[in-house]
């Protein structure tokens, strides 16, 4: 790949500055995931897609990128809600991170390197903390321990905030809550009597610490399992905007305390989706669910919908924007299919005529400008214009017989955009993981059968697979499948 010019907004520095990790062609990145406490719904989602093709961007431009997506498992919110459902806390987080899980898979979000929980990182977060204390960054208060926002003289830099009238003798024991109240914040909670009592029945609310039983505050889980996988200083930390303030402050004022190092490099902030004017958001009850949108359009449109808006601009769910992005997937994927069937159709025109030559000079130019767009800082809006542009030129080219050997050169071309995207990946004789994985257990099971002798068993595994269209062939590697088209 040539090399990338890509420039990234960055929130700290509130310009766009051309990228560059640490290490040449290796990235690490890091967003913010989910708090799992009930089902994610589309305003969620707009910062994962962003996520997503920020990731796919750095892939195209050659980059190998190690990215990791935290779940945040324990909070102020999972306990209340895990409660009011009368549900132990980690059936109950359990439950929301497969539907959180599910619908990356379903918006062909790619999956991340890593998903770390935070409940699966105590022991790191409690020697993280009397780091801290040891530094004399923290202190020690009836409820638990407390950052002091003195000791950390960049405090609140990241949101641009004016701290002269700030009263930082107080302090904050909630996890959220805006910038009128700038206090020291919780890095560990003492559990209320209410939640050691829950404790004894569902464990995963409470754990031991030289401070008396508790539990992490939200964000020095993200500081800490960012260190944990990526060492002390990320390329590229993504969020949502609403997370600059309290969440990402804290979590600078945390990490930079304890290393002494640059935490992040290029902040990237995505802006929420709104619907009639205002932020969707579960707290405002004015959401639309995951499954709604599913159940009347396909997870392409679902995907463009959000693709269509650069991610620092304003984008409002409506019907009718909806409805757009559907009729606009539909014509590039009618591109694609002509595409597939001229290549596959049998070799008529060897010509390399002046159709040719202009349908390659278009698709080039085509591709130059939609690459110059994802480059400045992803405008993802106006890549698309110039996918519908290239779109145009294969379909006016195709109204002809076409050259094979062309035909397959734009093909690549118009499909490695689209992939840099995430578009139709699930198309034609293509399978999804759910089904993948399904047969893998099968075939699993199957092999279990034969090993213990049980041929019966193992054959009618086999054949019921067989009855459905799943060929398998065994091989000194184990055991292979394909999808037979009916
Ligand atoms: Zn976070």
């Amino acid at each position: 790949m040539t090399p990338a010019h890509l420039e990234l907004y960055d929130t700290m520095t509130r310009s766009k500055r051309p990228f560059e990790p640490q290490e040449p062609g290796k990235v690490k990145m890091y967003a913010c995931g989910p708090t799992v406490y009930g089902d994610p719904h589309i305003g969620n989602f707009r910062s994962f897609v962003s996520t997503d093709l920020l990731r796919r961007w750095l892939e195209y431009r050659g980059y190998d990128v190690t990215m990791i997506m935290n779940v945040t498992d324990i909070d102020d919110k999972t306990i209340r809600d895990s409660s009011k459902a009368g549900e132990p806390i980690r059936e109950f987080t359990q439950k929301y991170t497969r539907s959180f899980l599910r619908g990356l898979d379903a918006l062909n979000i790619l999956r991340a390197t890593a998903n770390p929980r935070a409940t699966e990182y105590i022991p790191q977060m409690i020697t993280f903390i009397q780091a801290l204390l040891d530094k004399s960054a923290a202190y020690i208060a009836e409820d638990g321990v407390y950052f002091d926002i003195d000791k950390y003289p960049d405090y609140g830099r990241l949101s641009g905030m004016d701290l002269t009238q700030a009263q930082t003798t107080e302090r904050m024991a909630k996890d959220e809550y805006d910038k009128e109240s700038v206090e020291d914040f919780a890095l560990w909670k003492k559990s209320t009597p209410e939640e050691l009592k829950r404790n004894e029945n569902e464990p995963g609310l409470a754990w031991d610490s030289p401070w008396g039983k508790g539990r992490p505050g939200w964000h020095i889980e993200c500081s800490v399992m960012t260190r944990d996988l990526l060492g002390d200083t990320l390329d590229i930390h993504a969020g949502g905007e609403d997370l600059v303030f309290p969440h990402h402050t804290n979590e600078i004022a945390q990490s930079e305390t304890l290393t002494g190092k640059q935490f992040v490099r290029y902040w990237v902030h995505i802006r929420h989706l709104m619907i009639n004017g205002k932020k969707m958001s579960k707290s405002l009850g004015n959401y639309v669910s995951f499954d709604e949108v599913l159940a009347k359009y396909n997870a392409d449109a679902f995907r463009y919908f959000y693709l269509g808006t650069h991610y620092r601009r304003p984008l409002d769910y409506t019907d009718d924007a909806m409805k757009g992005a559907e009729g606009s997937t539909k014509r590039l994927e009618k591109t694609l299919g002509l595409l597939e069937a001229a290549s596959k159709s049998p070799d008529t025109n060897i010509d390399l005529g002046q159709r040719e030559r202009k349908l390659l000079d278009e698709v080039e130019k085509h591709r130059s400008s939609f690459e110059a767009a994802m480059d400045d800082d992803l405008d993802s809006h106006t890549a698309l214009d110039s996918l519908h542009a290239m779109s145009g030129a294969i379909n006016e080219y195709l109204t002809a017989t076409p050259n094979k050997g062309v035909t397959l050169r734009a093909y690549n071309m118009y499909r490695a955009l689209l992939d840099s995207l995430g578009l139709f990946e699930k198309r034609g004789g293509g399978t999804d993981k759910l089904t993948e994985e399904l047969i893998k257990t099968l075939i699993d099971l199957r092999n279990q059968y034969r090993k213990e002798k049980n041929y019966k068993n193992a054959d009618e595994v086999r054949n019921k697979l067989t009855a459905l269209g799943v060929t398998l062939a065994d091989n000194s590697e184990g055991t292979s499948w394909k999808i037979e088209k009916k």
